[in-house]
């Protein structure tokens, strides 16, 4: 394994380069969608400009050409997680995509007026919505597993939760809220137990961690491209074969479908009958690229690096009076979440801004959590592979004008 060059690492990815407000940009937004190296960008720009086409459809070349690329992206993906096969790897829009697939589809087949889901309460609305939304058309049950105060997943009430009413579990792999990391082994090992499949939201996961689908068994799991630094637009729902088979498509329309009448239509094969319509092509080439880039750093080193910086980080904050971490998790990864006395993170979200930092404020589309720990919001940093201990002194010393500003 090649050493972790930070230096090279920055040095891929160009808007690094650019200043905002004068200053050097320092990016910590980055659990909201990471910045891009350049050879995801190349993969785009190769595609439009030699190999644009529609796939699955064309006998001409270029059509060919596309095809492959973009089936040789899902092999990267299923051998990237370990999947089984690889039409278990379903490409979509995103994780927020992937969820209502899952929440429509799912639901469609195993979800009846008295079952239960289980949620947990760090959930991502993305993963929280649309199951709310399926109990109140199926007049099923959501249940929410609390979190102690440090922002944890109380495994304890996750178990007297569990019934044989329970129909599925989805969680959090990585809280986007807080960075808590989420005993998913434990969780999926239990639910097992009792036959219940696991759906595991990874849009903060598989940033910062290996994820090999068959070692932690989950049934489901959910990502966006657009968070592992590669294009908006493309993410993933891997699913067992067992449990594709036997949903129904989500969406309806080209691609999806094998013999079409004006009587009666029959579905395409596994991925493809829940791909209908033209796919983002050029965003599945640049989550390729993507993966590939990081296969050649080592998600390993990686996560390293980032936990290296969250501790960093932390300590700092810590030492400035007044500063409240909320989210202490034992296991936590890539995110800060924080407070400068009482200070609105808004505001000081706009003045942390003008040094040309990007952090996020906010409820960060996980209102429930922050409703428990009964504050406003958060400021959030959160971290990636090309961020180095000069940003995050950056950061700290744009807290402390903050607080001089408001004292
Ligand atoms: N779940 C989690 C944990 C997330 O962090 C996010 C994005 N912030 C989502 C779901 C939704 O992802 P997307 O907006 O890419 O669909």
């Amino acid at each position: 394994m090649n050493p972790f060059d930070i230096q090279k690492i920055r040095a891929d990815f160009p808007i690094l380069d650019r200043e905002v407000y004068g200053n050097k940009l320092v990016y910590l937004d980055n659990a909201a969608t990471a910045q891009k190296p350049q050879v995801v960008i190349d993969a785009i720009v190769d595609y439009y400009t030699w190999n644009n086409s529609n796939i699955h459809r064309g006998v001409h070349y270029l059509s060919q050409i596309a095809t492959s690329a973009y089936e040789d992206a899902r092999e990267t993906i299923r051998a990237y997680i370990n999947a089984k096969e690889k039409y278990e790897v379903i490409f979509t829009k995103g994780t927020t995509d992937a969820i209502n697939l899952l929440a429509y589809s799912f639901g469609e087949k195993y979800i009846h007026a008295g079952d239960e889901i289980i949620v947990s309460a760090l959930e991502h609305h993305s993963n929280l919505v649309p199951w709310q939304i399926l109990c109140q058309r199926k007049q099923a049950k959501l249940k929410i597993v609390p979190v102690n105060d440090k922002g944890e997943f109380i495994f304890e009430e996750f178990e007297k939760l569990l019934s044989s009413k329970t129909k599925l579990v989805a969680v959090a792999h990585i809280s986007n809220a807080l960075g808590s990391i989420n005993p998913i082994k434990k969780i999926i090992k239990k639910a097992h137990e009792r036959n219940i499949p696991v759906m595991i939201d990874g849009a903060q996961g598989i940033v910062h961690s290996a994820v090999d689908v068959q070692e932690l068994d989950c049934d489901f799991y959910a990502f966006s491209g657009h968070k592992l630094y590669a294009p908006m637009g493309v993410g993933v729902l891997y699913g067992k074969e067992q449990y594709l088979e036997e949903m129904p498509p989500y969406q309806m329309g080209g691609e999806m479908v094998d013999q079409v009448s004006y009587q009666h239509t029959t579905y395409n094969r596994l991925p493809f009958k829940f791909e209908a319509g033209t796919p983002n092509v050029e965003a599945v080439l640049g989550l390729n690229a993507a993966i590939n880039y990081i296969k050649g750093i080592g998600i390993e080193q990686i996560y390293r690096h980032e936990n290296e910086l969250l501790k960093y980080a932390t300590n700092k904050l810590k030492k400035i009076e007044g500063i409240r971490i909320i989210g202490e998790a034992d296991q936590k990864a890539g995110v800060v979440s924080f407070l400068i006395g009482e200070i609105h993170p808004y505001d000081a979200g706009t003045i942390i801004d003008h040094f040309g930092i990007a952090i996020r404020t906010g409820h960060h589309c996980a209102q429930p959590i922050i409703d428990h720990f009964k504050i406003p919001g958060t400021i959030r940093a959160s971290f990636a592979m090309y961020n180095n201990f000069d940003e995050i002194d950056l950061l700290i010393n744009a807290v402390k004008q903050v607080k001089k500003m408001f004292e």
